[in-house]
């Protein structure tokens, strides 16, 4: 039998992909997991494969109970993956690498994941434009919107319902969030982000459309940023004579560390996994104790880690039972505002590079580490994007991105709306 996906929390059947990218949330709550980790021999694979060529080969398993998405994968990936990934040396550091990954359409890593998920659910093998019009929907608190909008932008048969707090996003994601038009609307919800995310959940409850959900719980945004790792550790388990990188990985609702521990799991050469958090210290703490409070996230300069509450802690809890297991491979860290101000500061000063606030936390994050091993600090965002915060630290302007200003330039539009489903359901008539 393939590979199925089964719930966290144990509860209803065990569903093929097809049906788990869907679904979103399992039937009982929980979060779809696989239902074992195929190991993959990677001594196998090529050398010098690209992300978007090694990345099918990842996730060919994880997709085996629907051959025809399967087959599908290679020109998936092709298309999703079309920006560079790099792995760069850190100056002055041997040893030391960065994974950018900010290279993307909205300078941010979510764009590998949302890129992905949009290549499925419009692909041909998933669904017929024909066969009626579906709606994505996604509450964001910064990131995530502007990575989907882009990816869904223009695609047929799809529309795109963003929700964001309004006057609580960085006024550079907002653009993004705002400047798309077409199938893309962004509402100005007049609460907090978990307003946004409780009318998520009641339209996933109607059937008022077909609605969809490009959160990050969703398995085809975790799936594909496995390929990433499987990628970034070949490449130096390869040069450094077999040898398995430690990575560092900023940290909020914990779905980019996961899929580096999912990559682990199927034999990819990832040592140790260290999770940087900012101020929201709540997985730090459970570490540290074995019991996990949610709190109510408080807001830092590293605005896209501000959980309180993550969704993937479950997900991470169902692939090691015990707190001894996870200590084993895992650990996490968190650090204060203004140690991420210093940090920022010193990374223009040390190497004459910008960082963004919430990739200042994986180099703050090796400063703590004492094991001899390659070590790769994983990049989330552009510092671009976070200009307000970056420019005044380092004393000088940031370039933008190509991608990013020409998404400045167009106009935006939102639409302003009380923070119930009823507000929303009006307008989308
Ligand atoms: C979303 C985001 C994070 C946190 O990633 P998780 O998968 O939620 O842990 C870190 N940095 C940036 C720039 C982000 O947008």
């Amino acid at each position: 039998m393939s590979l199925t996906y089964i719930s966290t929390r144990g509860g209803g059947e065990p569903l093929g992909i097809r049906e788990a990218l869907s679904m979103g949330l399992a039937a009982d709550g929980g979060l779809f997991v696989p239902s074992e980790f195929p190991r993959i021999d990677f001594s196998r694979l090529g050398e010098d494969l690209t992300l978007a060529e090694l990345a099918p080969e990842v996730l060919k398993p994880f997709f085996a109970s629907d051959p025809k998405l399967s087959a599908a994968l290679p020109e998936i990936c092709a298309a999703a993956f079309n920006f560079p990934t790099p792995l760069t040396k850190v100056p002055k550091r041997p040893g030391d690498f960065f994974l950018e990954l900010y290279h993307g359409p909205t300078s941010a890593f979510k764009d590998v994941g949302a890129r992905f998920l949009s290549g499925v659910l419009t692909h041909s093998s998933y669904h017929s434009p024909s066969s009626g019009k579906r709606t994505v929907i996604v509450a964001t608190s910064g990131d995530t919107g502007g990575a989907v909008a882009a990816a869904f932008h223009g695609k047929p048969g799809i529309e795109v319902v963003i929700l964001f707090p309004r006057g609580m996003v960085s006024p550079r994601q907002e653009k993004q969030l705002c400047a798309w038009g077409g199938n893309v609307r962004a509402f100005a919800v007049d609460g907090t982000f978990d307003d946004c995310q409780r009318i998520v959940k009641e339209a996933l409850q109607t059937k008022d459309r077909l609605w969809l959900s490009a959160n990050s719980i969703n398995l085809g945004r975790i799936l594909p940023q496995m390929a990433y790792y499987a990628w970034a550790s070949l490449t130096r388990s390869r040069k450094s004579g077999g040898k398995s990188p430690a990575f560092i990985v900023p940290s909020g609702n914990l779905g980019n560390s996961l899929a580096a521990l999912w990559a682990k799991k199927i034999g990819f050469p990832v040592g140790p996994v260290v999770l940087a958090l900012n101020a929201n210290r709540g997985v730090a703490d459970y570490f540290d104790t074995g019991v996990f409070t949610p709190t109510r996230a408080q807001p830092t300069l590293a605005n896209a880690m501000d959980v309180g509450n993550p969704s993937n802690l479950e997900r991470l809890r169902s692939l090691y039972p015990t707190l001894k297991e996870l200590k084993r491979e895992v650990s996490a860290v968190s650090f204060s505002d203004s140690e991420i101000s210093e940090e920022i500061r010193m990374s223009e000063k040390e190497w004459g590079q910008a960082l963004c606030p919430h990739s200042s936390t994986a180099t703050l994050a090796r400063k703590l580490q004492s094991l001899p091993s390659e070590w790769i600090m994983v990049l989330t965002a552009h510092p671009a994007k976070f200009e307000t915060i970056v420019e005044p630290l380092i004393g000088r302007k940031i370039d933008l991105p190509p991608a990013l200003e020409e998404i400045l330039e167009r106009p935006a539009r939102s639409e302003s709306i009380p923070p119930t489903y009823a507000a929303l359901k009006s307008l989308l008539g």
